[in-house]
């Protein structure tokens, strides 16, 4: 019998009209049914009512004694009080609005009350009650662990407990393994069958344990072994480029930098170099905090592939940056005598053409520019590396635009924002990870203060000193959400009162209703240290150079998530001098208190992500853009993430092994991959 074949109308009292009600949750089939786990359980089990702390909610046992008394207000409204010895306390049980049970509340008889036990009063709020002499057919709920489900409209936490009862009666024997015997054996995990029905009925807590561990563990294995495939799928193909690159032309292009590599850096680009060699396409995720040097390792990989007669694109997600980074490549790349091209919206018409005219014949190395740069009507001769400095950006589908144009480069995503490794090996699970884990030699850690807005006056007065001697801030302008109008209002007023405020100075003002050109010419000003006071919205966030900065002044820091606070923060300490970040905050409540103190705290981006993790849980890390995370049944990320570790450990070994693909033990789990159509496509096409 096969469970996925049963719609959920053949089980026992489940009649057309529930069956509906049920497609309504998603559940069609007995499978389906089975699989509705529950998100935790009441617990029946009778308790000896000294064991029970005060505001404790508990289930006990007594004796009724005396007669009920009862109070009415209005029509419905009432309360109904009773005494009942409760392991020999006198306990008085309350029931609100069920005035009607009042008659069967008779002296002498045994009683099972679940209910929030008050100590001082000596009083029970009773939620449910049950005679046992009188147990229901559906046998009695004291002493048993109860699933509560996630149930809405007209389907109730009753009616899903005793469909979900018959339907494992019925066909819980049914239950398929779906596991190897070596996983099972390894973490000593319980049958599937088994897990199934004690998920749903535990006979106690660590019945019910067992089961949701088994079932996690499925969980997470099932959706990295899905993520391991796509990655060993693409491995396997050998439609990508194989760069022959030339390492001594690499290694004079990194002696030619104006700073030695990290360590860091250099084990990156072997990771990087040993993609592009082989004849898949690269798809690599490179991690890196603020300042890490992210770029320099982009510029290396760009260089290999363009002197191995390939192009190459970089992506980025302002036109600022765009800019930015095509002045410092084309200063590194000139000697080479590489062409470095811009391609961005606010090219002119005329200039945009030739441009593209330029990388169709291949006479253009290679091109830098926002992320329409892929999607727009540009044709490559021959591309071979793409490299995307992603912001928050999560989830574009480039790989698929790319295959659809008929293009296989190597690709190396880069992210502005450290990511807890959770995190990562979920959104990211079908890609390998670089990181760079260390800092450039040589830097001061940022100090960082937070202060209330009555500072101002002493904050002005440090940039004042500051900029004396010789150095530049950034004032970055409160944020309103959802608002850039207002945004921008902000910055104009910051600048007119720092503009007053000081006379001398050359106060710029950076927002995102200027034009490129605007924007460019003030980004230009600060850089020469022409503006040496450069007032921003959040324009600023990512990837700006200025080492000559040394002060950032964050107004209203409790408006702004922590990556972000971390990611301005990291536009200063980018040079030899002592550099600071002084967040203007007012925390109102306990999240935003903690959030500053945290950046006070530590300059570490890796260990800022995680604080955030725990502050705003999985769903919210990425913010309100697609996440790129799955919605896990069971598997709590934050909780499970051993298991999760574990899980992607066993599935890209599986993988690995050429038994995987044939032998029959392993077959659920191939047809599980076919179910989710792994092998018609890749993830992103
Ligand atoms: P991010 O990882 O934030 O993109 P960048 O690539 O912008 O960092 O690098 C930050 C700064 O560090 C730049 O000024 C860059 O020139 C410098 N830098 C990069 N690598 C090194 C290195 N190995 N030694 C010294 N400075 C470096
Ligand atoms: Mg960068």
């Amino acid at each position: 019998m096969k469970l996925s074949e049963i719609a959920v109308k053949q089980i026992k009292g489940v009649g057309p009209k529930k069956a509906e009600d049920l497609e309504q949750l998603g559940i069609h089939t007995a499978q389906q049914l089975l699989e509705y786990f529950p998100f935790r359980y009441e617990d029946y089990r009778i308790r000896d009512l000294a064991q029970v702390a005060d505001g404790e909610k508990a289930t006990v046992e007594g004796k009724i004694y005396g007669t009920p008394s009862l109070q009415m207000y209005g029509r419905k409204k009432s309360r109904l009080t009773c005494k009942v010895v409760v392991n020999d306390v006198m306990v008085t049980a309350v029931w609100f609005n069920r005035h009607f049970i009042k008659d069967q509340l008779q002296p002498g008889e045994t009683i099972v009350l679940n209910g929030k036990w008050d100590s001082r009063r000596q009083q029970l709020t009773v939620s449910e009650h049950e005679f046992p002499a009188k147990a229901s057919r559906q046998g009695p709920r004291s002493g048993t662990l109860q699933p509560v489900y996630s149930v809405a409209g007209p389907i109730s936490q009753a009616w899903m407990r005793k469909t979900i009862k018959t339907a494992l009666e019925r066909y819980g024997s049914y239950v398929e393994e779906l596991l190897p015997e070596e996983l099972l054996g390894k973490y000593k995990l319980i049958s599937r069958k088994e897990a199934v029905a004690h998920v749903h009925r535990p006979d106690n807590f660590e019945d019910g344990r067992q089961a949701r561990r088994r079932l996690v563990y499925e969980e997470l294995f099932l959706f990295q072994l899905k993520m391991q495939a796509y990655r060993a799928l693409n491995r396997g193909r050998t439609d990508g480029v194989a760069h022959a690159l030339d390492m001594e032309a690499i290694r004079s292009f990194i002696r030619s930098l104006p700073f030695e590599l990290t360590d860091s850096q250099k084990k990156v680009l072997a990771e990087i170099f040993r993609d592009l060699k082989e004849p898949y396409s690269m798809n690599r995720l490179l991690q890196g905090d603020v300042g890490s040097g992210k770029t320099a390792v982009a510029a290396v990989s760009l260089f290999a592939v363009v002197k191995a007669g390939k192009q190459g694109a970089l992506m980025v997600p302002t036109e600022i940056l765009a800019e930015q980074h095509k002045r410092s490549l084309e200063e590194m790349f000139a000697p080479f005598g590489i062409q470095v091209a811009l391609l961005t919206g606010s090219l002119r018409e005329k200039a945009r053409r030739e441009t593209l005219a330029s990388l169709q014949m291949g006479l253009t190395d290679l091109v830098i520019g926002t992320h329409a740069l892929i999607q727009e009507d540009v044709v490559f001769r021959s591309l071979g590396l793409v490299i995307t400095d992603e912001q928050h950006r999560f989830g574009v589908n480039q790989r698929g635009i790319l295959r659809s144009k008929g293009l296989n480069p190597d690709v190396l995503t880069m992210t502005a924002t450290p990511i807890p490794r959770t995190l990562a090996i979920t959104a990211f699970g079908d890609m390998d990870v670089s990181t760079l884990t260390e800092l450039p030699k040589g830097r001061k850690p940022i100090k960082t203060y937070s202060v209330s807005h009555d500072m101002l006056p002493r904050v002005l007065g440090f940039i004042r000193k500051e900029v004396s001697q010789g150095r530049q801030a950034y004032v970055i302008c409160p944020l309103i959400e959802e608002s850039d109008k207002l945004d921008v209002q902000n910055a104009i007023d910051v600048h007119t009162q720092l503009a007053q405020h000081f006379p001398d100075l050359k106060i710029g003002l950076l927002h995102g209703r200027l034009t490129n050109m605007e924007k460019d010419e003030v980004m230009q000003q600060f850089k020469d240290n022409d503006v040496q006071v450069l007032v921003s919205t959040t324009v600023v966030e990512v990837g700006v150079d200025v080492p000559n900065a040394t002060l950032m002044i964050v107004y209203d820091a409790v408006r702004f998530g922590l990556s972000q606070l971390h990611q301005l923060r990291g536009r200063v300490g980018r040079g030899a001098h002592q550099s600071y970040c002084i967040l203007l905050a007012d925390p109102k409540n306990e999240v935003s208190k903690e959030r500053m103190k945290v950046m006070t705290e530590t300059n570490d981006g890796f260990e800022i992500a995680r604080r955030d993790l725990e502050l705003r849980g999985p769903g919210d890390f990425f913010g309100t853009k697609q996440s790129g995370l799955p919605d896990f049944k069971l598997a709590d990320l934050m909780s499970d993430y051993e298991i999760l570790e574990k899980a992607r450990e066993d599935a890209a070994a599986l993988v690995q092994e050429p038994d995987f693909w044939t032998a029959a033990r392993y077959l659920p789990l191939r047809d599980y991959l076919q179910q989710q159509q792994v092998f018609r496509a890749g993830r992103f096409d």
